[in-house]
């Protein structure tokens, strides 16, 4: 029997009779053979039957809305029971049949999709939008979230007849597509379904500008096809030279985006370059990138445009290479790359994933559903509907989000970034100095998640500076780069300092005045740097040993110290750290600094040093016993900045937290971390609940911050008070 996979809708009767029915169900069929014909044709029978006499706004029998949703899901390659779910999806809602009667008729996965959808549809219309409504939905989206796609199908449908619906619907009804629905498609890597609903939904809104774009493509088609060609063919050429097999298109984009292009450049059609792109499709990973090379021997790229989707996928799974180059005429053009695989993720995105959920793809797959799960433990915390309804907006909004700055610029960050992205995003000083934003009336912490749409205010001070964990806090390349370039600098300058006060002492050591101390360049070629900057740095990160300064300085010593030679090292006789001048340490010092966990010693200690290869000074209180461990020439004689105990910070925290196997010892790494010494603690663990009070010592007040700050990202840290 010959099949129509598309029907015309008129040719749907009213009535089911076993003539329709069977050749509707040779339609869905025709889209996916794999479903069960008998279990949709069972359905189609009950649905038809249920929704005998309704009329679409149309004119139309209602059974033809159903079908065509279902329709939609078997294009998506969705198994059975979806299929199912989609015909039965207004049934609840608009007949006189319960959600029991379906499970009973149908299962209960079946039915509980179709409960979920009817949810959906209550919340949009209004009619109960408690935060209960919100948690039910959540849980069926969990457990089935091909739901969404049941939705979205639903939503297409209605979106491509929304001209039969009464004029103060339908504006609502776009602007929530546009809004909501649109996103969503993104957010799940259905572009097929983004791009048609956005469309639909922008002629809705804006019928004029909507015809405008349409007419002008209209226009300009074969100037354009002329165009995509003169580039097509030359590639085509080059790519059968060198026997690559793929499949080269070029397409206009959808009429929405080159509005938003138009609006957000502030330019007419005609200056848009990227109203069309070139897709290369291959069958391997590694031709994608063969391909790019071909690409930009034939044509120069646009380096900064340069994006690599393969190697880091969007958040929807979305894979591909994106490229601008220099086309024939001098015009920009836009180039994507990517295998046949991509492609079918890239049009079908997370549908495809659960088509396939039975193969390789299931590891991608659970991935997948991260969010979903995201979003529903997050709404036990978010009380309000309305305020959660926002939420899930936002977190449906793919990919990036967006705030202002206060004169209006407009700054664009992937999705989560936080406070410290936004203030790296607008100036690097910003960034590095920031202490926290207001936006609306509210202080933000530097790591809070940027309000989207918001103008934001970075707030600076002088005395802030980046810390390791600020790493943790951004999602943006550009501020963890700045960060780890600020880090690393501090390191570098540190230990030049640090360097050039143990070689001072070392001369002391051996009694070499400064003006007879060697020259830089005698240093230099020495120690093999080069210059004296270099070596100090060396020095200071405990690079360069004490043997091999004492080495090289024993020559010019006018000193009669007996030098003893070991094995392998040189080293004076008798304790000569009680001569020396000690070495003083302090904030200055504190990336090189490590605070010896045998002897915990706190500012305002005697102290010793070891010094440690790569490292930098170990600090141990001057009566600890594991100092005898390390060898004579490793030892340095240190002193605090100042020995006045008052210049560095005592101060009292108090940790209230769930008591869970290790979590003392994380609370006291946490401290030690930053470089701050513990001085007095008291744990009570009573019942499931650990208390402390930490009597802890830093050297200045940011570190405060930064360690309350750390104690309560630990897990199970419910209350850190400064007491
Ligand atoms: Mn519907």
């Amino acid at each position: 029997m010959p099949h129509n996979p598309q029907p015309p809708t008129q040719d749907i009767t009213a009535d089911p009779t076993e003539e329709a029915v069977s050749a509707t169900t040779d339609s869905i069929l025709a889209v996916n053979p794999k479903l069960d014909r008998e279990a949709i044709s069972k359905t189609l029978l009950f649905v038809w039957t249920a929704h005998k006499g309704q009329i679409r706004k149309s004119g139309e029998p209602y059974i033809i809305h159903p079908i065509a949703v279902a329709k939609m899901l078997a294009e998506l390659q969705m198994d059975s029971s979806v299929v199912l779910a989609g015909l039965l999806h207004d049934v609840v809602e608009d007949t006189k049949h319960s959600k029991q009667e379906i499970a009973e008729l149908f299962g209960n996965d079946v039915a509980e999709m179709v409960d979920a959808v009817t949810k959906i549809e209550n919340i949009q219309k209004g009619s109960d939008r408690t935060a209960k409504t919100f948690q039910k939905f959540l849980t069926s989206i969990s457990k089935h979230p091909q739901v969404i796609v049941i939705k979205l199908s639903d939503r297409l449908h209605n979106m491509r007849t929304i001209k039969y619906m009464k004029p103060d619907r339908r504006e609502a009804i776009a602007k929530e597509t546009l809004d909501f629905y649109a996103p969503l498609a993104h957010r799940l890597g259905l572009y097929s379904f983004k791009f048609e609903l956005e469309d639909l939904a922008f002629k809705e809104l804006h019928p004029q500008e909507y015809s405008e774009v349409e007419n002008h493509l209209k226009q300009t088609i074969a100037e354009r096809e002329e165009y995509i060609n003169s580039i097509i063919f030359p590639l085509q050429i080059k790519m059968n030279l060198e026997q690559l097999e793929c499949d080269i298109r070029g397409r206009s984009k959808h009429i929405y985006s080159i509005w938003e292009k138009m609006k957000n450049r502030n330019c007419k059609i005609d200056e848009l370059y990227d109203i069309f792109a070139i897709r290369i499709i291959v069958e391997q990973i590694p031709d994608c990138y063969t391909v790019l090379g071909n690409v930009h021997n034939l044509y120069p790229p646009l380096s900064s445009r340069f994006k690599d989707y393969i190697a880091t996928p969007k958040q929807n799974l979305y894979q591909s290479l994106h490229t601008v180059v220099v086309g024939p005429r001098g015009t920009l053009v836009e180039v994507q790359i990517r295998t046949r695989d991509m492609d079918e993720i890239a049009e079908h995105g997370l549908a495809a994933h659960w088509a396939y959920k039975f193969n390789s793809r299931k590891e991608d797959y659970e991935n997948n559903l991260d969010w979903i799960d995201k979003i529903t433990k997050m709404q036990n915390e978010i009380p309000e509907s309305v305020e959660f309804l926002e939420f899930l907006y936002k977190n449906m909004t793919p990919d990036d989000c967006y705030a202002f700055t206060p004169n209006g610029r407009k700054i664009t960050l992937q999705f989560g970034a936080t406070i410290l992205d936004f203030a790296f995003a607008v100036h690097t000083e910003l960034g590095l100095r920031c202490a926290g934003a207001r936006a609306s009336d509210k202080i933000l912490a530097i790591d809070s998640p940027v309000p989207i749409g918001e103008t934001i205010q970075i707030l600076k001070s002088d005395t802030q500076e980046p810390q390791e964990n600020w790493l943790a806090m951004v999602k943006t390349p550009k501020a963890q780069l700045e960060i780890r370039r600020w880090l690393k600098k501090s390191v570098e300058d540190q230990a030049i300092l640090l360097g050039k006060k143990i070689y001072l002492q070392e001369l002391q050591k051996f009694k070499i005045p400064l003006e007879n101390a060697p020259q830089d360049v005698f240093v230099c070629r020495n120690f093999s740097t080069m210059n004296v900057e270099r070596f100090y740095r060396n020095l200071g990160k405990g690079e360069i040993s004490l043997t091999d300064i004492a080495d090289f300085l024993k020559p010019y010593s006018g000193d009669n110290t007996v030098w003893h030679r070991g094995l392998f090292n040189v080293f004076r006789s008798g304790d000569a750290s009680s001569t020396d001048t000690p070495i003083t340490i302090g904030y200055n010092e504190r990336f090189l600094l490590d605070f010896a966990n045998c002897c915990n010693p706190v500012p305002g200690d005697n102290i010793k040093g070891i010094f440690i290869a790569g490292k930098g000074i170990q600090i141990h209180k001057a009566d600890c016993s594991e100092l005898a461990k390390y060898p004579r020439e490793q030892r340095l004689t240190i002193q605090w900045e100042s020995n006045d105990i008052k210049s560095s910070i005592k101060f009292v925290l108090k940790i209230n937290s769930v008591d869970r196997i290790g979590i003392a010892g994380e609370i006291f790494n946490c401290i030690s971390e930053h470089n701050a010494s513990i001085k007095k603690s008291v744990l009570e663990s009573k019942g499931s609940e650990l208390n402390c009070r930490i009597e802890i010592i830093a050297f200045r007040s940011a570190q405060i911050k930064n360690i309350i700050q750390s104690l309560n990202s630990l897990a199970g840290v419910r209350k850190v008070i400064r007491a």
